[in-house]
């Protein structure tokens, strides 16, 4: 092999550094892309159904299966045209009873990236007069109860390959690194302004409840009440039309700002 005379080396040279620097380029990218989160899959869970009629409606008697599942379909059907892309997973579309327990098992086998469950609430015999809104999160201090059904739900796998030692860490971490809190959090704040604009009703807040039904969902996952059936003026608007469309509106512009920031990380 003839050796190279200066100009040669030089064109070889650079040729050399101009792949290095593809290679890198290529390497910085594919990283970037693999590091950014798609909301790809949601679970749109409308409450109760079937056997299970929820709340009553004090003034019609109007059943709160019935106006969560307009709500949640109508929501669904927001997203699905805005966003084509994402796999949207309905628990129940029709009146049936599916028992809770499932509607999260579905959720965390189809590794949904957000829960939300649709309700209508009805204040107690002995409470004074309620209405409005509320959204509830899973209280921090349920993690552990949280942890461990997730574990033995999903993780049980995951458990087995970890390693005993190494289980809690494990299942921290993956609730931490899934930002999980910060997700709810963030999420359950959009919610309250996004009603706050675009329906009638009043806000109740953002509760972290002790108890609820998305304990075992392994995803940011939120509750909402969107109303009072024990208020004469909220089941009014809960079974209208107008009020179950700005509901859905609501809940899509909120599930917008959320998947805007989870995209971003
Ligand atoms: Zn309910």
């Amino acid at each position: 092999m003839t050796s190279m005379n200066n100009e040669q080396l030089a064109i070889y040279n650079f040729f050399r550094s101009l792949i290095k620097a593809c290679l890198f380029l290529l390497i910085v990218n594919c990283t970037l892309i693999n590091a950014q989160q798609r909301l790809d899959v949601i679970v749109l869970d409308a409450g109760h159904g079937g056997k299970d009629p929820g709340t009553i409606g004090d003034a019609t008697g109007v059943q709160e299966k019935n106006i969560v599942l307009p709500i949640t379909m109508k929501l669904g059907r927001m997203i699905e045209a805005k966003y084509p892309g994402i796999k949207i997973i309905f628990p129940r579309s029709t009146d049936e009873y599916i028992e809770v327990k499932e509607r999260t098992r579905i959720a965390n086998e189809n590794r949904s990236k957000l829960f939300i469950s649709i309700h209508a609430n009805h204040k107690k015999k002995e409470e004074s007069d309620k209405n409005g809104f509320e959204v509830y999160l899973l209280n921090k201090e349920r993690f552990p109860e949280a942890v461990l059904f997730t574990m033995k739900e999903n993780y049980l796998l995951s458990y087995q390959q970890a390693g005993k030692d190494t289980l809690d860490n494990y299942i921290f971490s993956s609730l931490a690194q899934n930002g999980y809190t910060r997700y709810n959090e963030y999420l359950a704040s959009m919610i309250e302004m996004s009603f706050l604009s675009y329906t009638e009703l009043a806000t109740r807040g953002i509760i972290q409840a002790g108890n609820w039904v998305t304990l075992g969902a392994s995803m940011p996952s939120v509750l909402v009440e969107t109303g009072y059936l024990s208020d004469a003026s909220d089941e009014k608007y809960l079974s209208s039309e107008k009020g179950q469309s700005d509901i859905a509106t609501a809940l899509f512009h909120a599930f917008q700002s959320y998947k805007a920031l989870y995209e971003m990380q």
